[in-house]
């Protein structure tokens, strides 16, 4: 499936540098940064820099380099924010069903507490 990208979502607008953002690591492909409205004591967002919409759309799209970028990216967050001996939860919203607010794919990385069952709706 092919995705229509309205370049006027908020991470669009935080990528060409228009509202700021805190940063916690950034590469040539990637970037991610903490989460205006943090639903745990560590939440990151993760998003590629290409024009993606969902994850679906990254995971059929995106060319080698930024696939492998966005992975290394992804396994250093883990490292540095020191998620890996409690665990952690990986949630990425899609479409209407997933109630994704932000069009441009991300991934919500959580952690630094016991973040309870999967799904509460
Ligand atoms: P989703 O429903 O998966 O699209 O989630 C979008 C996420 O983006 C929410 O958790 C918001 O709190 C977060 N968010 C929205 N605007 C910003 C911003 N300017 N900086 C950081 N996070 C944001």
């Amino acid at each position: 499936m092919s995705y229509a990208y309205d370049d006027t979502n908020i991470f669009a607008m935080i990528l060409r540098g228009d509202i700021p953002n805190a940063t916690v690591t950034e590469t040539d492909h990637s970037l991610a940064f903490r989460d205006i409205n943090p639903q745990a004591p560590v939440h990151v967002l993760l998003i590629p820099k290409g024009a993606y919409v969902t994850i679906d759309d990254f995971a059929a799209n995106a060319s080698v380099e930024e696939t492998a970028d966005f992975w290394a990216t992804f396994a250093s967050i883990i490292e540095s924010e020191g998620l890996a001996p409690g665990g952690f939860r990986v949630i990425s919203n899609a479409g209407e069903h997933g109630l994704q607010e932000v069009p441009h794919f991300h991934l919500h990385i959580l952690g630094g507490r016991s973040l309870g069952p999967i799904l509460t709706g």
